[in-house]
């Protein structure tokens, strides 16, 4: 058990650079999800972290030694991949025999070690079994249990459910959870799917073009993407749409209701806070309150969004950029990119709508998942907008429903193009 430490790993291959000055901490025993899309650079990380590549420049730690020069073999590291590549004539007890062997680990410890990690991932009655005669889940299990029983400082995992088919896959999610837990390994998980990395992790570290886009804790991510990238990514829809100063505020607007950021505030950018989020004195706040203004969205009008930015990492100020842009054009408006959380949009029969409504939709179609419905509504010829709803809330509503639209502001966040 060990933390993990990577500072400003950079690789190329050939004329292409693959990784770009990656910075990374995994504290120890934690679970760390490396998402991104395919070629993004996550199984470079993984391979040069277990000595399968190296790095052209930056360094390793785990567990206060660094890692450089080390062959794979004394780096203490397991390593499960996307193929589990089990020996197919040897037992699945041999298989995970097989590391220890290879350590000259004395003949009466390999049984015991091999029996714990068995009974671990849950194998204890198929120890005699050979690969072929496992299913998917179970080899996978095999994999598991063959990189855990050399009691790894770190457990690397790529893509380790991919060929799972669903069923399994949730089943193993879980799986993995508990023996996490169990084993108490400092984790890296490379997948491309953020539902996994959502469930699984303690940080989600999402890649792109070989750069870290957001690092975070699952929640904060899904919560607070740092990008119209991560939003997309992380499944929130996103739209271009028009910020202006509504028509009832726009007298309002002018001199003594403008204030500038401290010249010490450090904002990032895309980094944008919802209604409901707290504002320390610091932040940069736009020209006139939330409710002064309109975002006009995918047909819709919504007031009460804001568009001021909390303290973050670099330079760009998109919260007194868009107020600054609003009080120079009032009326015409910044473009902007709105990604919108499908849980902050409800919808509601038409006749029966709150007062507060963002405008009227049609519904075109209604997908039953179960305990919730997706209600796919547009609105004034508008993109289609996904509302994620109980089920018992989409009673009564079916396609070509006339509906009002309402969006709770906090799940929305506001990029200037
Ligand atoms: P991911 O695991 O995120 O899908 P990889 O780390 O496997 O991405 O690959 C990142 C990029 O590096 C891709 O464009 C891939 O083609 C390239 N790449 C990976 N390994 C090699 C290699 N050994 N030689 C040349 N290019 C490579
Ligand atoms: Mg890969």
């Amino acid at each position: 058990m060990s933390r993990l430490t990577l500072s400003s790993l950079s690789k190329s291959f050939g004329s292409k650079t693959v990784l770009k000055g990656i910075d990374l901490e995994v504290p120890e025993g934690s679970f760390c999800a490396l998402l991104g899309p395919s070629g993004s650079g996550k199984t470079t990380i993984l391979n040069i972290v277990a000595g399968i590549e190296t790095a052209d420049t930056g360094t390793i730690d785990l567990g206060g030694r660094s890692l450089k020069g080390l062959p794979p073999e004394r780096r203490n590291i397991g390593v499960v991949f996307q193929s589990y590549a089990l020996f197919p004539h040897l037992s699945v007890a041999d298989n995970i025999a097989f590391g220890l062997k290879s350590r000259k680990v004395p003949r009466a410890d390999q049984r015991r070690k091999v029996a714990e990690v068995l009974d671990l991932v849950g194998l204890g009655e198929l120890a005699d079994r050979k690969p072929a005669q496992l299913s998917g889940g179970q080899q996978q299990r095999v994999a598991l249990a063959r990189a855990l029983v050399i009691e790894p400082d770190l457990l690397l995992l790529d893509e380790p459910l991919s060929a799972l088919d669903r069923k399994v896959r949730g089943d193993m999610q879980a799986e993995l959870a508990r023996i996490h837990r169990e084993a108490g390994v400092t984790t890296v998980m490379v997948t491309h799917d953020q539902e996994e990395a959502l469930s699984l992790a303690d940080q989600v570290v999402l890649l792109n073009d070989g750069e870290i886009q957001q690092r975070d804790t699952p929640e904060r991510m899904y919560r607070n993407p740092a990008s119209p990238f991560v939003a997309g990514f992380m499944g929130v829809q996103h739209f271009p749409g028009v910020l202006r100063v509504a028509e009832a505020a726009g007298a309002g607007v002018g001199a003594g209701k403008t204030s500038v950021p401290a010249a010490s505030d450090v904002l990032g950018a895309g980094d944008v806070l919802g209604a409901g989020d707290a504002l320390g004195a610091s932040d940069a706040v736009t020209s006139t309150s939330p409710q002064d203004h309109v975002l006009e969205v995918a047909g819709l009008a919504l007031t009460g969004v804001d568009i001021h930015v909390p303290g973050g990492a670099s330079s760009a100020t998109i919260g007194t950029t868009i107020g600054t842009a609003i009080d120079a054009a009032p009326r015409t408006g910044v473009n902007v990119t709105a990604a919108i959380a499908a849980e902050a949009v409800s919808v509601c029969a038409a006749d029966a709508a709150p007062t507060s409504a963002a405008g009227r939709a049609t519904v075109d179609r209604i997908v039953f998942l179960g305990p919730t419905a997706e209600v796919i509504v547009s609105a004034n010829g508008g993109p289609e907008i996904r509302a994620l709803l109980l089920s018992r809330d989409a009673v009564g509503l079916h396609e070509g429903s006339e509906v009002e639209v309402s969006i709770d502001p906090a799940g929305v966040r506001v990029w200037a193009n």
